[in-house]
């Protein structure tokens, strides 16, 4: 019998540690974090040196050498008490890192992978341009070859991780020809002359992580900062977004359990006509909605991971996962704002947060209808291009 659903004592131990540091040094400060907009350099630091950065990637690289699930379980537990810290870790790991150690060569893995590795640098995913998101192919930024450089132009949109204190360089995709059309992946390094990271947007949620717009004006870089094979820049970068789909879904997940968690403490603690709530069948049928609704979620996830981790095809899995958890976060959280009442609407409750938070769930990495497109490809069905 090879079927389990057991973690190993070594994901059971990780999952166990993150937790723990989540209560203990995240959640005291998650509601000042929200309200002041601000960026936990230090909280990430911490994170780096408790190994989460570097979960996936071998120890000669920096890496803790753990793996894919591994990763997913942290960023669970440390998107239960703080979705805009959980995305800093998915994104710093998900989409910063992982280019470098998928694509990379030898000599650029050892550059730059080790400081990521160890959450000490953050790297940005530049895919999303003013001009789409969804349709990223259609990109408009350039690079053209000038002797042994190339020479950058363009913008992105919506970057994570691209403007703190410790973000060191972002990955982006530029067409480097026309006819036939191609798109490569060029590493740009912060600081680099031309390359200019916006002021952060005004976003609904994720208050304490950094999005930023970025502008490249005649950005030069070596020959050398050229990722992966030049023309494959757009496959290259889809399929990192397959594998983040993947971590996305374990977020969601962190925001479900926590509107579970939330609701079963409240509903006990909160009386009205002269009873705990949660005794009326009304409030109870939601918790016991939101939890059915943890259950298959994380089921979602962990046989996406298991599929990626075995080697198989895991692409439709992954959009499986992602679009189930992310869109019954949302439902789970707007139930939980209505099983808090009126505190429910404020932002010092954990509930109101993870409302906000739980929007661009449905958004980033490939919104809602792309991953019904995905799936719809992958049982055969027509395409329109
Ligand atoms: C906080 C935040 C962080 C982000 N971080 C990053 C990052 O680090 N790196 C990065 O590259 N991007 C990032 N993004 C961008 C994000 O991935 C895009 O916003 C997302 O992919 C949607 O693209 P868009 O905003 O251009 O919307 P559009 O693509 O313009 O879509 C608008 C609407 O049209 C729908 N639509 C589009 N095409 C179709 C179609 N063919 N069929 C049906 N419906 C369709 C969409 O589903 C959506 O509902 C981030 C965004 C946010 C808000």
């Amino acid at each position: 019998m090879s079927l389990s659903f057991d973690l190993t004592p070594e994901q059971g131990e990780l999952r166990s540690v993150v937790r723990q540091f989540a209560q203990e040094r995240v959640a005291p400060r998650a509601e000042e974090m929200n309200h002041r907009r601000e960026f936990p350099t230090d909280l990430v630091l911490e994170m780096g040196k408790m190994g989460l950065f570097g979960l996936p990637f071998p120890v000669e690289y920096g890496g803790s050498g753990g793996d894919y699930l591994s990763l997913c379980l942290a960023i669970e537990e440390i998107g239960r008490v703080d979705q805009s810290l959980g995305i800093t870790l998915e994104a710093g790991v998900g989409l910063g890192a992982m280019p470098i150690w998928k694509y990379g060569t030898e000599e650029q893995k050892r550059r730059w992978l080790p400081a990521l590795a160890s959450g000490e640098q953050l790297a940005g995913f530049g895919l999303t341009e003013p001009g789409g998101g969804s349709d990223a192919g259609g990109l408009r930024t350039r690079a053209r070859r000038d002797g042994d450089e190339w020479v950058i132009d363009g913008s992105k949109q919506f970057i994570t991780n691209v403007g703190t204190d410790i973000s060191a360089f972002v990955t982006i995709t530029a067409v480097t020809n026309d006819t036939p059309r191609e798109v490569t992946n060029f590493i740009v390094p912060t600081g680099t002359p031309g390359y200019t990271i916006g002021k952060g947007y005004r976003k609904v949620g994720w208050h304490a992580s950094d999005t930023r717009d970025l502008s490249f004006e005649g950005v030069t870089v070596p020959a050398d900062h050229q990722l992966g094979e030049r023309g494959r820049g757009f496959a290259n970068f889809l399929s990192i977004l397959d594998e983040g789909r993947i971590a996305i879904s374990a977020l969601a997940v962190g925001s479900i359990q926590a509107c579970v968690d939330e609701c079963v403490r409240y509903s006990h603690e909160r009386e009205a006509f002269g009873k705990p709530i949660g005794a009326y069948q009304a409030v109870a049928f939601k918790i016991a909605d939101m939890e059915l609704q943890a259950e298959l979620a994380r089921n979602a996830y962990y046989r996406a991971a298991w599929l990626m981790m075995e080697g198989r095809p895991f692409k439709k899995q992954a959009s499986i996962a992602k679009l189930y958890s992310t869109e019954a976060a949302v439902s789970a959280a707007r139930e939980a704002c209505q099983v808090f009442g009126g505190y429910g609407f404020t932002t010092e409750f954990l509930v109101g947060r993870l409302y906000q938070d739980a929007k661009i769930l449905e958004i980033g990495e490939g919104t809602s209808e792309v991953q019904r497109m995905l799936i719809a490809r992958e049982l055969g069905l027509p395409r329109t291009s």
